[in-house]
């Protein structure tokens, strides 16, 4: 595979042979030899209930004594009926129908072909741009990278979509971009002003709607949303007719202390549609969702509209059923509440280290997804230039010493920032955030007599 692709990957990789709670069991590259890492990201925020949970495993054998596939076109299944129905009942009211697919992506893909979609139905097929945001990460297939903004990162400017269809307006970055004396409400309702004035510059009636992520992950490392931002969003979109989508694959199914992240943040209702991935199925099956709301299944029904969506393993019977299991387990466990009260745990821990390392410009996240931003200069908060490569050595550091946290270098509006991400199961303890908190110390302080 490329270094390209791997960019922010170890180098050598190493390869994981058994898992068991937060941590998995790696072959080290240099001795060749097994040993224990501390999988601090759960994957790619993947896991809930961690490694090797035996309950999954049982739950695992029987959905393969009862039905592994079925053709949706043939024949439905009862495992996706109940697992859609599970979803639903968690927001009542929030979403009407459930559609499940094999990845994050997918499920991207087919929420843009919905809300077209929903257009085309309501006798505005000129309704083609989707406003996005700088910095986004939707995915790597077409569609994906059209909405998302990272492309430069991975060398995939060229292959993808014309960008004039997408236009973007600012992530949300309030450590780097509140104005001097601006309050976060005044942030906020900054940011909502520039995507209605997006949509003014856009021609309104051309838009199909906005995407973004509820809380930002892979790009920038857990930028919450502030306060009234994503209300507003939703309140600018319907004012021109367009619909809100939220991509919850790696802040939804209780990542973020409640099984919507959305939720948490909004006052009003959600959103007109939503995708999740990622903990849906906790890395035991390869499964995501795309959520539609009444707005857009009240006119399919009354339409008699078919989405077409025939992919082989959409609604796979064995998936479906695993992440039941899974969510079932997540819920009776109470594990969203551990993780919303170990998470703030991890914030007042990391918050503690910023104040003990020259490193860590800000502190950021909810629940269970906390993002660490590295400066060079605090108070100016001067980032590291990329030659530094200090998330690299952070990262290969902290492997060394038997953690593993997903530390990015991505760069936003021209300025670089090396950040990591902590998104561990939501089984973990405070016992077990102390050992990733103490390791990372330890890092940061060797880092200090090695870098400039
Ligand atoms: N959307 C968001 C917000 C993501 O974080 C990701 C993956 O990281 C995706 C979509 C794509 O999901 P997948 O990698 O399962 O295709």
């Amino acid at each position: 595979m490329s270094s390209t692709i791997l960019q922010n990957a170890l180098h050598p990789i190493p390869v994981a042979v058994r898992g068991k709670g937060i941590n998995i069991t790696i072959i080290d590259p240099e001795t060749g030899l097994e040993r224990e890492l501390i999988d601090a990201n759960s994957g790619a925020a993947v896991s809930s209930v961690g490694h090797g949970d035996e309950e999954i495993k049982e739950a695992m054998r029987k959905a393969v004594d009862n039905l592994i596939y079925t053709f949706p076109i043939v024949a439905g299944n009862t495992a996706s009926e109940k697992l859609g129905k599970f979803i639903l009942d968690q927001a009542p009211g929030a979403f009407a129908s459930a559609l499940f697919t094999g990845s994050g992506s997918e499920s991207v893909e087919n929420a843009m072909k919905i809300m077209r979609k929903y257009h085309i139905e309501n006798g505005e097929p000129q309704r083609v741009k989707f406003i996005c945001r700088r910095q986004a990460y939707h995915g790597y297939t077409l569609g994906t990278l059209a909405i998302s903004d990272n492309n430069k990162k991975v060398g995939m400017d060229e292959i993808t979509l014309p960008k004039e269809q997408c236009p973007r307006v600012s992530q949300v970055y309030p450590y780097r971009n509140r104005k001097d004396g601006e309050t976060l409400d005044q942030y906020s309702a900054r940011l909502v002003q520039e995507l209605d004035d997006t949509f003014k510059a856009a021609g309104p009636d051309t838009v199909i709607g906005f995407i973004a992520e509820t809380v930002t992950g892979s790009t920038f490392g857990c930028q919450v949303p502030p306060p009234g931002y994503l209300d507003g969003c939703r309140d600018v979109c319907h004012k021109y007719g367009a619909l809100f989508y939220l991509d919850e694959v790696m802040s939804g199914c209780g990542r973020m202390g409640s099984f919507h992240g959305w939720s948490r943040y909004m006052t009003g209702p959600g959103p007109d549609i939503q995708t999740n991935g990622k903990t849906l199925g906790a890395g035991y099956v390869t499964i995501a969702a795309v959520l539609i709301g009444n707005r857009i299944m009240d006119l399919f029904k009354a339409k008699k509209t078919v989405i077409q969506g025939a992919q082989t393993y959409h609604a796979h019977s064995f998936n479906c059923e695993v992440a039941l299991a899974v969510q079932q387990k997540v819920k009776r466990d109470n594990l969203i509440g551990n993780i919303d009260t170990v998470g703030k745990y991890i914030g007042e821990k990391l918050r503690e280290l910023q104040n003990e390392t020259p490193f860590i410009g800000e502190v950021r996240g909810d629940g269970g997804f906390w993002g660490v931003e590295f400066v060079k200069d605090k108070a100016t908060k001067e980032p590291f230039s990329p030659e530094t490569k200090f998330g690299y050595k952070f990262m290969t550091k902290l492997f060394q010493k038997g953690c593993y946290s997903l530390t990015l270098d991505g760069t936003i509006d021209g300025v670089n920032g090396d950040h990591t991400i902590l998104s561990p199961a939501f089984t973990i303890t405070k016992e077990e955030v102390d050992t990733i908190v103490r390791l990372m110390g330890e890092t940061l302080k060797e880092l200090e007599s090695e870098v400039e």
